[in-house]
Protein backbone atom coordinates (compact mmCIF):
# COMPACT_ATOMS: atom_id res chain seq x y z
CA UNK A 1 0.00 0.00 0.00
CA UNK A 2 1.74 3.25 -1.23
CA UNK A 3 1.95 6.47 1.81
CA UNK A 4 -1.02 8.33 0.36
CA UNK A 5 -3.31 4.90 0.10
CA UNK A 6 -2.61 4.65 4.52
CA UNK A 7 -3.10 8.06 4.94
CA UNK A 8 -6.58 8.13 3.43
CA UNK A 9 -7.41 4.63 4.80
CA UNK A 10 -7.73 7.14 7.84
CA UNK A 11 -9.84 9.66 6.96
CA UNK A 12 -13.23 9.55 8.22
CA UNK A 13 -14.51 9.13 11.86
CA UNK A 14 -13.22 6.95 14.58
CA UNK A 15 -15.66 4.81 14.53
CA UNK A 16 -16.99 2.33 17.18
CA UNK A 17 -17.44 -1.37 17.12
CA UNK A 18 -20.92 -0.95 17.91
CA UNK A 19 -21.78 1.63 15.34
CA UNK A 20 -20.14 -0.79 12.55
CA UNK A 21 -22.42 -3.61 13.37
CA UNK A 22 -25.51 -1.38 13.63
CA UNK A 23 -24.57 0.13 10.38
CA UNK A 24 -23.85 -2.96 9.04
CA UNK A 25 -27.31 -4.47 10.17
CA UNK A 26 -28.67 -1.37 8.49
CA UNK A 27 -28.00 -1.58 4.86
CA UNK A 28 -28.78 -5.45 5.38
CA UNK A 29 -32.00 -4.17 5.64
CA UNK A 30 -33.24 -3.07 8.39
CA UNK A 31 -32.93 0.81 7.14
CA UNK A 32 -36.09 -0.32 4.91
CA UNK A 33 -38.09 -1.36 8.38
CA UNK A 34 -41.24 1.89 8.27
CA UNK A 35 -40.22 2.83 11.68
CA UNK A 36 -37.16 3.56 11.22
CA UNK A 37 -37.87 5.44 8.12
CA UNK A 38 -40.07 7.62 10.04
CA UNK A 39 -37.62 8.38 12.16
CA UNK A 40 -35.05 9.44 9.86
CA UNK A 41 -37.10 11.29 7.94
CA UNK A 42 -38.26 13.20 11.76
CA UNK A 43 -34.41 14.23 11.94
CA UNK A 44 -33.68 14.67 8.08
CA UNK A 45 -31.45 11.79 8.23
CA UNK A 46 -28.83 10.90 10.72
CA UNK A 47 -27.07 13.32 12.69
CA UNK A 48 -23.95 14.72 11.16
CA UNK A 49 -21.39 11.94 12.74
CA UNK A 50 -23.90 8.91 12.24
CA UNK A 51 -24.72 10.10 8.38
CA UNK A 52 -20.84 10.55 8.01
CA UNK A 53 -20.50 7.16 9.21
CA UNK A 54 -23.88 5.75 7.18
CA UNK A 55 -22.07 6.61 4.28
CA UNK A 56 -18.63 5.31 5.09
CA UNK A 57 -19.92 2.30 6.36
CA UNK A 58 -22.10 1.81 3.04
CA UNK A 59 -19.02 2.51 0.96
CA UNK A 60 -16.95 0.33 2.95
CA UNK A 61 -19.20 -2.91 2.29
CA UNK A 62 -20.44 -2.11 -1.20
CA UNK A 63 -18.29 0.51 -3.20
CA UNK A 64 -20.06 0.00 -6.28
CA UNK A 65 -23.90 -0.01 -4.56
CA UNK A 66 -24.16 2.67 -2.22
CA UNK A 67 -27.91 2.51 -2.67
CA UNK A 68 -29.12 3.01 1.06
CA UNK A 69 -27.68 6.21 1.45
CA UNK A 70 -28.90 7.33 -2.11
CA UNK A 71 -32.54 6.18 -1.84
CA UNK A 72 -32.67 7.93 2.05
CA UNK A 73 -30.83 11.00 0.69
CA UNK A 74 -32.76 11.25 -3.02
CA UNK A 75 -36.30 11.41 -0.55
CA UNK A 76 -34.55 13.83 1.92
CA UNK A 77 -33.43 16.33 -0.82
CA UNK A 78 -36.97 15.92 -2.89
CA UNK A 79 -38.85 16.96 -0.14
CA UNK A 80 -36.21 19.64 0.75
CA UNK A 81 -36.98 20.74 -3.18
CA UNK A 82 -40.61 20.95 -2.65
CA UNK A 83 -40.39 23.07 0.66
CA UNK A 84 -38.51 25.55 -1.36
CA UNK A 85 -39.67 25.62 -4.31
CA UNK A 86 -41.02 28.82 -5.32
CA UNK A 87 -42.30 28.37 -8.36
CA UNK A 88 -45.34 26.39 -7.32
CA UNK A 89 -47.85 26.25 -5.21
CA UNK A 90 -45.71 26.76 -2.35
CA UNK A 91 -45.23 30.38 -3.73
CA UNK A 92 -46.86 32.00 -0.81
CA UNK A 93 -45.18 30.25 1.99
CA UNK A 94 -43.74 31.91 4.44
CA UNK A 95 -40.44 31.98 5.10
CA UNK A 96 -41.34 30.98 9.16
CA UNK A 97 -43.65 27.98 7.94
CA UNK A 98 -40.16 27.27 5.89
CA UNK A 99 -38.32 26.98 8.91
CA UNK A 100 -40.63 25.09 10.66
CA UNK A 101 -40.70 22.17 7.81
CA UNK A 102 -36.86 22.30 7.64
CA UNK A 103 -36.46 21.68 11.45
CA UNK A 104 -35.92 18.29 13.13
CA UNK A 105 -38.91 16.84 14.97
CA UNK A 106 -36.85 13.94 16.45
CA UNK A 107 -33.43 12.87 17.68
CA UNK A 108 -31.17 10.92 15.63
CA UNK A 109 -31.77 6.95 15.58
CA UNK A 110 -28.43 5.92 16.20
CA UNK A 111 -28.18 8.29 18.56
CA UNK A 112 -31.44 8.12 20.25
CA UNK A 113 -30.15 3.85 20.47
CA UNK A 114 -27.01 5.43 22.50
CA UNK A 115 -24.58 4.85 19.53
CA UNK A 116 -21.62 6.79 20.51
CA UNK A 117 -17.71 6.11 20.03
CA UNK A 118 -17.62 3.62 22.83
CA UNK A 119 -20.53 1.48 21.88
CA UNK A 120 -18.94 -2.23 21.55
CA UNK A 121 -20.36 -5.20 19.42
CA UNK A 122 -19.63 -8.86 19.64
CA UNK A 123 -19.39 -9.16 15.76
CA UNK A 124 -16.79 -10.91 13.53
CA UNK A 125 -13.76 -8.55 13.81
CA UNK A 126 -12.97 -9.34 9.88
CA UNK A 127 -16.44 -7.43 9.00
CA UNK A 128 -15.22 -4.58 11.87
CA UNK A 129 -12.32 -3.55 10.59
CA UNK A 130 -13.83 -3.44 6.86
CA UNK A 131 -16.63 -0.89 7.70
CA UNK A 132 -14.36 1.40 9.72
CA UNK A 133 -11.90 1.57 7.08
CA UNK A 134 -13.04 4.71 5.46
CA UNK A 135 -10.83 4.38 2.14
CA UNK A 136 -13.54 3.73 -0.61
CA UNK A 137 -15.46 6.33 1.02
CA UNK A 138 -12.44 8.89 0.54
CA UNK A 139 -11.43 7.60 -2.40
CA UNK A 140 -15.26 8.13 -3.87
CA UNK A 141 -15.45 11.83 -2.30
CA UNK A 142 -11.86 12.40 -4.30
CA UNK A 143 -13.13 11.12 -7.31
CA UNK A 144 -16.34 12.98 -7.48
CA UNK A 145 -14.99 16.30 -6.15
CA UNK A 146 -16.75 18.17 -8.60
CA UNK A 147 -19.93 17.22 -8.45
CA UNK A 148 -20.21 17.91 -4.51
CA UNK A 149 -17.68 20.95 -4.14
CA UNK A 150 -20.24 23.69 -5.72
CA UNK A 151 -22.64 22.73 -3.06
CA UNK A 152 -20.45 23.04 0.44
CA UNK A 153 -21.94 25.32 2.65
CA UNK A 154 -20.37 28.67 3.16
CA UNK A 155 -21.48 29.07 6.90
CA UNK A 156 -20.16 25.37 7.73
CA UNK A 157 -16.72 25.61 6.37
CA UNK A 158 -15.62 29.51 5.89
CA UNK A 159 -15.59 29.49 2.37
CA UNK A 160 -17.26 31.96 0.15
CA UNK A 161 -19.78 29.66 -1.19
CA UNK A 162 -23.15 30.91 -1.70
CA UNK A 163 -25.29 27.82 -0.75
CA UNK A 164 -26.52 27.24 2.17
CA UNK A 165 -26.82 24.04 4.43
CA UNK A 166 -30.09 23.17 5.92
CA UNK A 167 -29.12 24.18 9.37
CA UNK A 168 -27.85 27.49 7.89
CA UNK A 169 -31.04 28.00 5.58
CA UNK A 170 -33.35 27.84 8.94
CA UNK A 171 -31.16 30.43 10.68
CA UNK A 172 -30.84 32.72 6.90
CA UNK A 173 -34.43 32.33 6.92
CA UNK A 174 -35.23 33.80 10.14
CA UNK A 175 -33.02 37.15 9.13
CA UNK A 176 -34.59 40.16 7.16
CA UNK A 177 -34.83 39.44 3.82
CA UNK A 178 -35.71 35.76 3.78
CA UNK A 179 -37.37 36.18 0.64
CA UNK A 180 -33.80 36.09 -1.14
CA UNK A 181 -33.00 32.88 0.67
CA UNK A 182 -35.22 31.09 -1.13
CA UNK A 183 -33.40 31.06 -4.15
CA UNK A 184 -31.57 28.12 -2.64
CA UNK A 185 -34.26 26.12 -3.68
CA UNK A 186 -31.83 25.86 -6.82
CA UNK A 187 -29.51 24.03 -5.43
CA UNK A 188 -31.30 21.90 -3.54
CA UNK A 189 -32.91 21.19 -6.70
CA UNK A 190 -29.78 20.71 -8.39
CA UNK A 191 -28.32 17.83 -5.93
CA UNK A 192 -31.56 16.24 -6.13
CA UNK A 193 -31.81 15.09 -10.20
CA UNK A 194 -27.84 14.43 -10.22
CA UNK A 195 -28.66 11.97 -7.55
CA UNK A 196 -31.76 10.53 -9.65
CA UNK A 197 -29.15 10.31 -12.31
CA UNK A 198 -26.82 8.30 -9.18
CA UNK A 199 -29.95 6.06 -8.45
CA UNK A 200 -31.34 5.38 -12.03
CA UNK A 201 -27.39 3.99 -12.66
CA UNK A 202 -27.75 1.16 -10.37
CA UNK A 203 -30.25 -0.65 -12.96
CA UNK A 204 -28.96 -2.83 -15.17
CA UNK A 205 -30.14 -1.73 -17.99
CA UNK A 206 -28.90 2.64 -17.19
CA UNK A 207 -25.57 1.02 -15.66
CA UNK A 208 -22.65 3.09 -16.37
CA UNK A 209 -24.69 6.54 -17.15
CA UNK A 210 -23.73 8.32 -14.10
CA UNK A 211 -21.18 10.44 -13.69
CA UNK A 212 -18.87 12.02 -11.58
CA UNK A 213 -21.31 15.22 -10.48
CA UNK A 214 -24.46 12.14 -10.60
CA UNK A 215 -21.74 10.84 -7.50
CA UNK A 216 -20.93 13.34 -5.45
CA UNK A 217 -24.36 14.64 -5.63
CA UNK A 218 -24.33 12.01 -2.40
CA UNK A 219 -22.24 13.87 -0.42
CA UNK A 220 -23.59 17.60 -1.69
CA UNK A 221 -26.87 15.89 -0.07
CA UNK A 222 -25.42 14.07 3.29
CA UNK A 223 -24.01 17.92 3.86
CA UNK A 224 -26.88 19.20 2.80
CA UNK A 225 -29.20 17.69 5.79
CA UNK A 226 -26.51 17.26 8.40
CA UNK A 227 -23.95 20.29 8.14
CA UNK A 228 -20.42 20.53 6.54
CA UNK A 229 -18.50 20.48 9.75
CA UNK A 230 -17.78 16.89 10.58
CA UNK A 231 -16.66 15.97 6.66
CA UNK A 232 -14.45 18.79 6.44
CA UNK A 233 -12.78 18.01 9.75
CA UNK A 234 -12.77 13.75 8.90
CA UNK A 235 -13.60 12.60 5.49
CA UNK A 236 -12.91 15.47 3.11
CA UNK A 237 -10.11 17.08 4.94
CA UNK A 238 -7.75 19.16 2.22
CA UNK A 239 -10.54 18.64 -0.19
CA UNK A 240 -12.50 22.00 0.62
ZN1 LIG B 1 -26.37 10.36 15.80
ZN1 LIG C 1 -23.93 25.09 6.95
Amino acid sequence: MQNREIADSKRGPELSDGEVDFLWWFIQGSIMDPDVRQRLNAHWGLCARHSLAFFVVEAAFRPHLIHGCSILYRALIQRATKVLDDRGVHSLMPANACRFMLRETGPCHMCDLQYDEHSAASAPLERLAQGRDSSNARRFAVENRSGWLPFVCGRCTGNAGPVLCRAHLIDALGQPHAGEVQSQHAYVEAIGAHLANFENAFRWDCRDTDTPEDRGALIAAIGWCAGWGQLQASLLDGLI
